[in-house]
């Protein structure tokens, strides 16, 4: 039998390569190992995001970005968190068992309030929506990037609180932290980030992908470009770079070139795949993922109800 897997997609804007290689790519080679669970965090997203075209446009593109990055919506329960009311109906059962105190040790909720984010409730609470996410699927597996790992201590803590409380129900899960390809550089040489403004978009047309990389910022001190080589290697194998390399030594802009047009090879299926998918695909998705979902969710939720006594 497999393990079941759950994680949360959140979308914060356009995806870069570095989030490709480091974060979904992984994701898409592990994910049929696991029964997995794929949620859009739309409930998490009300913590930041009041505009409602806004967060429906997130939904949409945050799914379409998976299934074209290689998650096979047949393969995997990809659903929206608040088409299962039973998330929030969980969270408050653990919100019922934790203590302030306890939140209040939220490295997330406290940098987000240092960084002058408004304190809500909902903020505080957080990690107790995420532990009914995970807990309500019983899922044992949770991938997360390292700044996600508190959070799993904080779904371990509640489903321990509720099984000392009630008797073995939930299982505790564990973080997996994916092994990427490590840390992709951006043009400017420094760590690739939606905030840096120093990213290849990973679904940007050809003409934006060749200004990314023509903007890459190369020393000659060394033997190669190493900047360039670093995201060429992602692309392309260490054979034919060599030889590339040797025959193009010194020669920057023929490099850049050839990294832009191999980039290009690389992401046209993923981009064409991307443009294939329609909104009412995703709405297709989503609808049978929460049927699928709910019921799991339901069946967990009943038995809760019995246990602590709000079903007669
Ligand atoms: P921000 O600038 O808002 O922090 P980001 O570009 O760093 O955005 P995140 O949303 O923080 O992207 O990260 C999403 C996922 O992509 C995480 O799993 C993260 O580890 C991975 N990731 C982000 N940037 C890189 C990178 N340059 N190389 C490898 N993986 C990355
Ligand atoms: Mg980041």
């Amino acid at each position: 039998m497999k393990k079941r897997l759950l994680t949360g997609l959140q979308s914060s804007g356009t995806l870069h390569i570095g989030n490709y290689f480091g974060a979904l790519k992984p994701f898409t080679e592990i994910y049929r190992d696991y029964e997995s669970h794929l949620m859009v965090a739309d409930l998490h997203a009300l913590t930041t995001i009041r505009d409602a075209s806004s967060l429906r446009k997130n939904i949409i593109d945050v799914v379409k970005d998976y299934v074209a990055s290689g998650v096979d919506p047949r393969e995997a329960i990809i659903f929206k968190q608040s088409d299962v009311p039973e998330h929030t109906e969980l969270a408050w059962v653990f919100e019922c068992l934790v203590t302030v105190p306890f939140l209040m040790q939220g490295h997330a909720y406290k940098d987000k309030v240092a960084k002058g984010i408004e304190p809500t409730a909902g903020l505080f609470n957080y990690p107790m929506l995420m532990a009914a996410d995970i807990l309500l699927y019983d899922a044992e597996v949770v991938p997360v990037g390292e700044d996600q790992r508190q959070h799993i201590e904080y779904a371990r803590e509640a489903a321990n609180k509720f099984n000392l409380a009630y008797g073995d129900t939930f299982v505790p899960p564990q973080e997996m932290i994916l092994a990427g390809v490590g840390v992709v550089p951006g043009t400017d040489g420094q760590k690739m980030s939606k905030s840096y403004k120093n990213t290849i978009p990973l679904f940007g047309t050809t003409e934006e992908i060749q200004k990314a990389v023509m903007s890459i910022v190369t020393d000659s001190s060394g033997e190669r470009p190493e900047n360039v080589y670093a995201i060429h290697r992602l692309v392309k194998s260490d054979a034919e770079l060599e030889v590339l390399y040797r025959e193009n030594k010194g020669k920057y802009k023929n490099l850049k070139e050839a990294l832009a047009d191999d980039i290009n090879s690389f992401l046209t299926p993923m981009r064409e795949k991307r443009a294939s998918i329609t909104d009412d695909d995703v709405k297709n998705i989503l609808h049978e993922g929460a049927m699928r979902a709910r019921e799991r969710a339901s069946a967990k939720m009943r038995t809760v109800r019995k246990i602590i006594g709000t079903s007669l």
